[in-house]
C-alpha cells in the first residue's frame, strides 16, 4: 500500500493550490483526481476566461463573512494576485474588480498550476475515484473504485460541491465527510438561472436588455441588481439573475413565494414616460414604445395591459390601460417557480457545516488531521471571482496547516 504524508482528494482549484503550498513546505504530497486531468472545472470558468479572483472582494459578499475573514486575513485577493503573478499570470482587472489572466484564457491558470505541481514533483494520480475514506489507528485508509488502497497521515478533502457534476464534483465528497461524522447543511444550486411562471416566455426567448431586477418577498425588495437581463424559454437569466439566485433558492427552500420584478425603463422618470404617451396620441400604441424598450417585449407588455390590437392609436386606448402600460415598464412581475439544477449552476450553496471546521487552519474539529478546502465547505459568494477566491484562500490554509509537524 502506497503511503504519503498528505493525500489531497480532488485536483480542482483548491486541491491544486493546497498541494503546491504543502509541497513548498516540504511535505510529501499526493493528489488523487477522478478525471484523466486535473483542473477540469477551471477551464469552464468565466466563460473560458477564468475570473480567478476579485481584486475588490469583500467578505460581506459571502454567506458566512466572519468565517471567510479569517482565511482572507492570511491569504486574500492581494496574496492570490501575488501568488499567480509569481507563477506568470498577469492580471487584467475589469469592472467591479473582476480579475482575469491577461491572456483571457482559463487554460493559463491550469497551465501554471500544473507546471508548478510538476516542478515541485507533486505526485498526481489521475483516474483515481475515491469511494471510501476510513479512519484507522490515527491514519486514514483511502479506497478507490478499482480497489486500490492508500494510507495517509493527513487528508485534505477538496472534492468540490455538486455544481456542474460533469466536471467531476458530484457531491461524493460530502459522503466521504459524512462517514467520518461531519454534517451537511441543506444544499441547493446558486449562481443559476431561474424558472418563471409566464405565458410570454415563448415569445421573449433570447431577448437581452439592460435593466434592473428586484427579488421581492411579501412585496418587499430583498435584493436588487442592475445590468443585463436575458429572457429564456423557461425563465430568466443574465448576470443580474445569477446574483439573485441564491436568495431566491434559499427563500424557496423555506417555502416562501418569491417574485422577480423587472424594471424595463431605468433611465427615465415615470413622468417622462407619461409625457411621451401624451405626445403620441396619433401613433399606434405599439409604435409609441419603439425606441424605449426592446421591440420583442412590446407585444407582451401590451397583452399584459389588456390590449389585444397592437396597432390601435394611443388616443383610442383607455387611460386605465395606458396607466397599466406605464406601470409595467417600471414594475413587471413574475412568480419564480424554481431554478435550473446543479447541472447548470456555477456553485453549490451549503456544504460541510462551518461550525465543524477551524477557520484559522481548515482542519476538522471532529477528526484530527482531516482538512477541508473549497466548495465542499458551506461557503459561497457572489458571481465575479468570489468562489475561486474562496478555493484559493481555503486551499492555501489547508495546505499550509496540513504540512506543519504534528
Ligand atoms: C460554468 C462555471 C463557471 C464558473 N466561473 C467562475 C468564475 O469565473 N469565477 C469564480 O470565482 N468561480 C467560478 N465558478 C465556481 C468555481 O469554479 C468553483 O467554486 C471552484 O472551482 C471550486 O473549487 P473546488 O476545488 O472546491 O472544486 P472543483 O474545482 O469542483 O474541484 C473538485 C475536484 O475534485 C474531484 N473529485 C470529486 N470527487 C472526487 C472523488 N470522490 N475522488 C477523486 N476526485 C474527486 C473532481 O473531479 C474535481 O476535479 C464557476 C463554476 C462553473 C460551473
Amino acid at each position: 500500500m502506497k503511503q504519503s504524508d498528505i493525500f489531497i482528494i480532488g485536483g480542482g482549484a483548491s486541491g491544486m493550490i493546497a498541494a503546491i503550498i504543502a509541497k513548498q513546505n516540504h511535505a510529501n504530497v499526493t493528489i488523487l483526481e477522478r478525471n484523466p486531468k486535473v483542473g477540469k472545472k477551471i477551464l469552464a470558468t468565466g466563460n473560458g476566461r477564468c475570473n480567478y479572483t476579485n481584486a475588490l472582494a469583500q467578505t460581506l459578499h459571502y454567506n458566512h463573512p466572519e468565517f471567510v475573514e479569517k482565511a482572507f486575513s492570511q491569504f486574500g485577493p492581494t496574496e492570490t494576485l501575488r501568488f499567480f503573478e509569481n507563477l506568470g499570470i498577469v492580471p487584467k482587472i475589469e469592472e467591479q474588480g473582476k480579475t482575469y489572466p491577461l491572456s483571457e484564457q482559463a487554460s493559463s491558470i491550469v497551465d501554471v498550476l500544473l507546471y508548478e505541481l510538476e516542478r515541485l514533483n507533486v505526485e498526481i494520480i489521475v483516474e483515481a475515484f475515491v469511494i471510501q475514506l476510513i479512519r484507522k489507528h490515527q491514519k486514514f485508509i483511502i479506497i478507490l473504485s478499482d480497489g486500490t488502497q492508500y494510507e495517509a497521515s493527513k487528508v485534505i478533502l477538496c472534492t468540490g460541491g455538486k455544481a456542474m457534476p460533469l466536471s467531476g464534483s458530484d457531491g461524493m465528497g460530502y459522503e466521504l465527510a459524512r462517514k467520518l461524522g461531519h454534517q451537511l447543511t441543506v444544499i441547493f444550486p446558486s449562481l443559476v438561472k431561474l424558472t418563471l411562471q409566464s405565458p410570454y416566455l415563448k415569445h421573449l426567448e433570447g431577448v437581452k436588455f439592460p435593466g434592473r431586477v428586484e427579488l421581492l418577498y411579501n412585496n418587499e425588495t430583498i435584493q436588487s441588481e442592475f445590468g443585463d437581463i436575458l429572457f429564456t424559454k423557461y425563465g430568466i437569466s443574465g448576470p443580474t439573475i445569477l446574483q439573485l439566485s441564491r436568495k431566491a433558492n434559499e427563500s424557496m427552500a423555506l417555502n416562501k413565494t418569491v417574485i422577480i420584478k423587472v424594471v424595463l425603463v431605468t433611465q427615465l422618470q415615470r413622468m417622462d414616460v407619461v409625457r411621451r404617451f401624451q405626445n403620441a396620441i396619433d401613433r399606434p400604441v405599439d409604435f409609441s414604445l419603439i425606441g424605449l424598450i426592446h421591440k420583442k417585449i412590446i407585444p407582451a407588455i401590451l397583452k399584459e395591459a389588456g390590449i389585444d390590437k397592437n396597432h390601435r392609436l394611443v388616443s383610442e386606448i383607455s387611460q386605465t390601460k395606458i396607466d397599466k402600460i406605464i406601470e409595467l415598464l417600471f414594475d413587471w412581475r413574475f412568480t419564480v417557480t424554481g431554478s435550473k439544477s446543479f447541472e447548470d449552476a456555477q456553485v453549490t450553496a451549503g456544504g460541510i457545516k462551518i461550525e465543524e471546521i477551524n477557520p484559522e487552519t481548515m482542519e476538522s474539529k471532529l477528526v484530527k488531521n482531516l482538512y477541508f478546502a473549497g466548495e465542499i465547505i458551506d461557503i459561497d459568494g457572489l458571481c465575479g471571482g468570489y468562489n475561486l477566491q474562496w478555493a484559493w484562500s481555503s486551499g492555501y490554509l489547508a495546505g499550509l496547516n496540513a504540512s506543519q509537524e504534528g
